[in-house]
């Protein structure tokens, strides 16, 4: 086979377009081929198909293409302009790139692939080209995913803060919570940080969410209630979230008490920080015994720790009635217990009450949403820092946007 008609195969070249010319410069190890159409083609006008009549050719552009062996490939062409009766002088689609790429649709493919599996620096290295270059390509294949796939709004979201930086830097994390994907990444934890989300949809379509997870962060919870029509009942407050709280306020009693009992000599508290944040039944079986031991001693700690495990049972319940009757026994019990740290928890999950309890409506937590911002973690591990914030937006979105990012005309084709 000769050069010309191996590379018009290799290329997946149609009519009108062939291979003009192959040049192979053995110094700088390039194959540059010359790609052309013959003169009197009539192209379609990319806005109403028309066939056209040529009007004239661009410069010559150069497009890197998948490497010959070891030799790095270009495909030379001047793309053609059309003049059509209706919409005037237009530069015509080319089937081997798109418009404004300075790579193939095939080259594209294969850096995405790269990109997916390992980090920018390391598959820049691979596909030899500039670390710039590679990052531009995530950047494509991110905003032709997210145009591709439309404004439908998910069902049920996940709202979550992302800690990205010391310093308290936040980002807002919006994920669809049955697709487990990251819809939306906003800038600080404020309410305007999730209102640039929602102010992407109509009322209509906002109105077509169902539910909400999220932690009782205020910006939020004003922010939901801003802009999702009857964001009152669509709201759920996480429950880990919630028993987080319960759980900081078990530590507290502990602090206090720990330190009491030092001043008489007793250390009975020592080093027991962490058997008292366990769930019974996440227990380790190292730290059980001892547990068991000081669980039935006449502590204040053990007292509150009984108090949260009691209310992490709230939310096994079937019926809200009995979730209902449950939550007034365990807050009559908690504000009487003598405790203040467990008192001030009680108060705080009683000012959250309705959205803890819209729980049994919807039966949702924040699991998808926090699995995401520990993937996301490893997104920015691996990167080793980012050049710039929207670097990091767009690596998330590539890694976590659940997009198809590969070229319309090819995908699901696969390079070898
Ligand atoms: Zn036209």
């Amino acid at each position: 086979m000769e050069g010309k008609e191996l590379y018009q195969n290799l290329l997946g070249l149609n009519e009108p377009w062939t291979v003009e010319r192959v040049d192979l410069d053995m110094a700088k190890l390039h194959v540059d081929v010359h790609v052309a159409h013959p003169a009197g083609t009539r192209f379609a006008c990319p806005d109403c198909a028309a066939s056209c009549t040529v009007y004239d050719h661009l410069a010559e552009r150069v497009w890197r293409h998948l490497d010959s062996c070891q030799f790095l490939t270009y495909l030379h062409a001047r793309p053609p302009r059309i003049s059509c009766p209706e919409h005037g002088v237009r530069q015509v689609g080319l089937p081997w790139a798109e418009q404004g790429s300075r790579f193939t649709h095939l080259f594209e493919v294969l850096a995405i692939e790269l990109l997916q599996a390992a980090n920018v620096k390391r598959a820049a290295q691979i596909l030899r080209i500039s670390w710039d270059q590679a990052w531009h390509l995530m950047e494509r294949a991110v905003l032709r995913g997210r145009a591709a796939k439309g404004a439908a709004v998910p069902r049920q979201i996940g709202i979550d803060e992302k800690a990205i930086a010391k310093g308290h830097q936040y980002m807002t994390l919006v994920c669809d919570r049955q697709a487990a994907t990251v819809e939306y990444v906003g800038e600080g934890r404020t309410q305007e940080s999730l209102a640039a989300y929602f102010a992407a949809y109509s009322r209509e379509q906002l109105a077509g969410i169902e539910a909400i997870s999220l932690d009782m962060w205020p910006a939020y919870i004003s922010g939901c209630k801003a802009h999702v029509p009857q964001a009152q009942e669509k709201m759920v407050f996480d429950r880990f979230h919630i028993m987080q709280h319960v759980g900081n306020g078990v530590d507290r009693v502990r602090k206090e008490e720990h330190k009491t009992l030092l001043q008489q000599g007793d250390e009975t508290l020592k080093r027991s920080k962490y058997l008292w944040l366990y769930s019974a039944e996440n227990m380790p079986a190292a730290a059980r015994a001892r547990f068991d031991q000081i669980k039935h001693g006449n502590l204040k700690t053990a007292r509150a720790w009984a108090l949260k495990e009691s209310l992490r049972g709230m939310w096994a319940y079937q019926s809200l009635g009995w979730a209902k009757r449950f939550w007034k026994r365990w807050y009559f019990w908690a504000t009487h217990s003598r405790l203040p740290p467990m008192i001030e928890k009680a108060k705080l999950v009683a000012r959250h009450l309705p959205n803890i309890l819209t729980y049994f409506n919807h039966r949702i937590t924040n699991a998808v949403a926090e699995g995401l911002n520990s993937k996301i973690a490893t997104v920015q591990k691996r990167a080793c820092g980012f050049r710039n914030r929207d670097n990091f937006k767009i690596a998330i979105y590539f890694h976590c946007g659940g997009l198809d990012l590969y070229p319309a005309s090819v995908t699901h084709r696969k390079v070898c």
